[in-house]
């Protein structure tokens, strides 16, 4: 693969690629693109960037000078398997044109310090990020809001409403409710589809492990990925998300991360596995619980203790805390745990090799911007390690079951995307550290998301008012 621009080049001739794509991430975590014609790159654009006008983006509209320059990345490069014309795509990092200085709102900025910040502290040279993503597949959504009212529905592949869930007239080839996981086709009727992604995946340089439909009857899937260093894991999430949502298009499906788009069904995580490493050796193995080092339970003890402050960059929508309810095998429960699935933090027992032993911190979904959620997440580990945080005993029973009594003292989930900005905003000095987040940035974030998203939602009337309130 090509690392310099002058290979890029090189590669540009060879392919004969049409089109150059540069594609950036913008604050609240979508990826952007625009195209410039195959023979206006060149090697200076490497060196002296692309300019671009950043002031109509969203969260980053208050900054004055709003012309920004975008650096490509050769390391990132792909052929876009979606692209009509042969189009080569990288992402890039943004700089400001006038000090030349890497852009503090730049979501992949803030990465990049988070890795450069644990490097520096010595505790590790890589973050390993492995982040399991899960998606629904829809034939078709449809969704209304008037000045006068709010309509909205879903039909799923498998055919099944949600207002007022409406099973077909049979149900052969058809998943059960909440039975969705592994059938084989034809009920697995998503089965093509989800291969078609994996090559695509492949393709654009993901590693692909396997892709199977999930749990929730209405077309759940996942396809699992290879783990990666952070920022370059990022990266894919990406990757990821582009070719899901193409090759559903391409289908004339619909395909969204949205945590919880079916009430009652099981809702999409972004389980992210997560390991330290210094030359070439796993800092996470060692001979405490469940053979964790000491580093790994200190890192286990920053995720929960800051996990609150967390789930505002991790779980960043309204809809995230739909889906953490307790029954639906997503966390509500701040606790970790060898096997069960319903705790925040659980330690997969998959493999006994050194080089396998991770935390899977189960909390966040796929609405995350994946830059700054990892960053925030190796900030919280960081600081554990820093700070000797012992996360308690484990609790290694089926959470949703204990007596009450027992789960007194555990702490919670927060309940709302409010709540969530709130803890971030009384727990974020471990963010700030190393200038990795800046003041800045926490404040635009927890302002961004009060003034688009939770404010309107709230003022806005919901569909199920009607059905609660209108003949009342
Ligand atoms: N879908 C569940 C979640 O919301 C996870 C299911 C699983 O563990 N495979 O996190």
């Amino acid at each position: 693969a090509p690392r310099t621009p002058r290979e890029v080049l090189a590669y540009l001739r060879e392919h004969e690629v049409k089109a150059v794509d540069l594609r950036f991430m913008d604050f609240p975590g979508q990826w952007k693109h625009f195209t410039i014609p195959a023979a206006a790159l060149t090697e200076e654009i490497f060196e002296e960037g692309y300019g671009f006008d950043a002031s109509s983006l969203r969260g980053w509209q208050a900054i004055n000078e709003s012309d920004m320059l975008l650096v490509p990345q050769p390391d990132t490069l792909f052929l876009d398997p979606f692209a009509r014309e042969r189009t080569l795509a990288m992402i890039c990092n943004i700089q400001d044109p006038l000090t030349r200085e890497d852009y503090s709102r730049d979501p992949r900025n803030v990465a990049r310090k988070a890795v450069h910040y644990m490097r520096q502290q010595g505790v590790a040279d890589t973050a390993c990020f492995g982040p399991s993503l899960e998606f629904f597949i829809f034939d078709e959504v449809r969704y209304e809001q008037t000045a006068h009212a709010a309509f909205y529905w879903v039909d799923s592949a498998e055919g099944i409403w949600n207002s007022g869930r409406q099973e077909g007239p049979n149900l052969g080839g058809k998943i059960p409710h909440r039975q969705g996981y592994f059938p084989c086709p034809p009920a697995d009727s998503l089965h093509d589809l989800r291969s078609e992604m994996m090559l695509a995946m492949e393709e654009c340089g993901l590693r692909v492990e396997s892709h199977h439909h999930e749990k929730a009857s209405g077309g759940q899937c996942a396809i699992n990925i290879h783990y990666d260093e952070l920022v370059a894991m990022a990266d894919q999430v990406l990757k990821y998300k582009y070719v899901v949502k193409n090759v559903a298009r391409r289908h004339n499906k619909v395909a969204t991360f949205m945590p919880k788009p079916l009430f009652e069904d099981y809702g999409s995580g972004m389980h992210v596995h997560v390991s330290l490493w210094k030359n070439g050796q796993n800092l996470f193995y060692g001979s405490d619980y469940s053979n964790l080092s000491e580093m790994a339970m200190y890192a286990l003890g920053g995720l929960l203790r800051h996990a609150p402050a967390l789930c505002a960059i991790t779980n960043p929508t309204t809809n995230s805390y739909k889906r953490l309810v307790p029954g639906y095998e997503a966390p509500v429960h701040l606790a970790y745990s060898q096997r069960n699935r319903s705790a925040a933090v659980r330690i997969p027992v998959y493999s006994a090799r050194p080089e396998s032993k991770r935390l899977e911190y189960r909390v966040p979904d796929g609405t995350a911007n994946p830059y700054l959620a990892f960053a925030a997440m190796l900030m919280a580990m960081l600081d554990g390690i820093r700070n000797k945080i012992h996360p308690g005993p484990p609790l290694d029973k089926d959470i949703y079951d204990l007596p009450p009594e027992e789960l007194q003292d555990v702490p919670r989930t927060p309940q709302t995307l409010d709540e969530a900005l709130s803890a971030l905003e009384r727990d974020h000095d471990f963010l700030l550290q190393g200038g990795v987040f800046t003041e800045d940035v926490i404040e635009t974030w927890i302002d961004y998301k009060r003034t688009y998203e939770v404010a309107p939602l709230r003022m806005r009337p919901h569909p199920y008012e009607f059905a609660l309130y209108f003949d009342l």
